[in-house]
């Protein structure tokens, strides 16, 4: 299953992913990026991508898209 390996300490709280994709992306009580799930769904796959190419601080990464 797909894995995230999201960079927080680069995450500047946009919440852009949240939007994009929300069954995966949540914001934390600091307003940074918090993973909903430990392994993404192949139906969100696509969403993560669009989250990954437009959030604002490069902070989202795959750490495994297979
Ligand atoms: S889009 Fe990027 S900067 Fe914005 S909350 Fe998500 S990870 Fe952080």
């Amino acid at each position: 299953m797909p894995t995230l390996n999201p960079d927080v300490s680069a995450c500047i709280g946009a919440g852009i992913c949240t939007n994009t994709a929300p069954s995966v992306f949540d914001l934390d009580t600091n307003g940074l990026v918090l993973l909903k799930t430990e392994t993404v769904d192949p139906a969100d796959v696509a969403a993560v991508d669009s989250a990954i190419a437009i959030c604002p601080a490069q902070a989202l990464r795959w750490a495994n898209r297979d």
